[in-house]
């Protein structure tokens, strides 16, 4: 019974990522289909007049913007009330020197495209066998997406974007890798994907290609860890963040493409609390 209802939590909180990364006023974009594992998954795409209930609409700006969030939904109380909140500045005075690595087993994907009103997400074929393992525990990656400018600061700095990478466990615990993005000349990995952003709330794309998705990580995997939350209503927390401590190039016309799609989808950092922040050096 106990691990029944660990599990079926576990697997809410895949939903409501799920749900999260998903929804947009008015589409139901039916974009959640292969980003869960989670029963849950199905609600975001059910059809207007289901009985499914549908995540409200919200926004990074105005009325509906983060600082609304805990309002516009009782599901939503988490990013208001929550003490473990995520994103975060990283400080690297403030961070503690730890010896424990989350390392990085990422190859080659297959993967769909979806603008789905917030973001950018490419959400990767099953069984691509790339993920990460963190304290012991394998995370398969489910999807990856884009911010910008970034939600994680470091030293209060913002980087031009910021890359998420989602994993979920064998039991639904969901671990992401943060990766910022630089603007600057010479080479950037993303040319390739960048042909492909569907430019529509709804479009969809589906790469001709496998990325491999080693390019998109800097050589260097020093890395900021701490147990934070999404940065999307409904801000579920138990989420275990892992931000490489360098970034990886984009060119400013990647960056100005991007943000030709969304002006702005950061969430402000929240309050670190009591939460200690580790840093690897590797
Ligand atoms: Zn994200």
């Amino acid at each position: 019974m106990p691990s029944r209802l660990i599990r079926t939590a576990a697997l809410g909180a895949a939903a409501a990522l799920a749900a999260a990364t998903v929804t947009a006023c008015g589409t139901s974009a039916a974009a959640d289909r292969s980003t869960s594992a989670g029963p849950g998954a199905t609600t975001p795409s059910a059809p207007a007049g289901g009985h499914a209930p549908r995540t409200p609409h919200w926004s990074y700006e105005g009325a509906e913007g983060p600082e609304h969030w805990a309002t516009l939904s009782e599901d939503f109380a988490t990013c208001g009330k929550g003490r473990a909140q995520s994103p975060i500045d990283l400080d690297a005075d403030l961070a503690v020197e730890t010896d424990a690595p989350v390392t990085v087993h990422y190859g080659r994907v297959t993967a769909e495209l979806v603008n789905n009103g917030h973001t950018v997400q490419a959400t990767v074929s099953p069984g691509s066998g790339s993920g990460i393992v963190v304290d012991g525990t394998t995370y398969q990656l489910r999807q990856f997406h884009f911010h910008l400018p970034s939600e994680h600061t470091e030293d209060g700095e913002h980087a031009a974007m910021e890359m998420h990478f989602v994993h979920e466990d064998d039991k639904g615990g969901l671990a992401v890798l943060g990766v910022l993005m630089r603007a600057g000349r010479g080479h950037s990995a993303f040319t390739d994907l960048w042909q492909h952003l569907p430019a529509e709330e709804g479009g969809r794309s589906r790469l001709t290609r496998p990325l491999d998705l080693t390019r998109f990580l800097p050589g260097d995997r020093d890395q900021y860890r701490y147990e934070g939350s999404l940065t999307t209503p409904p801000c579920t927390e138990g989420v275990k963040w892992t931000v490489l401590e360098d970034q990886v190039g984009v060119t400013p016309r990647q960056v100005a493409a991007y943000r030709e799609l969304f002006p702005r989808s950061n969430r402000p950092v929240r309050p670190r609390n009591d939460r200690e922040v580790g840093h690897v050096h590797r």
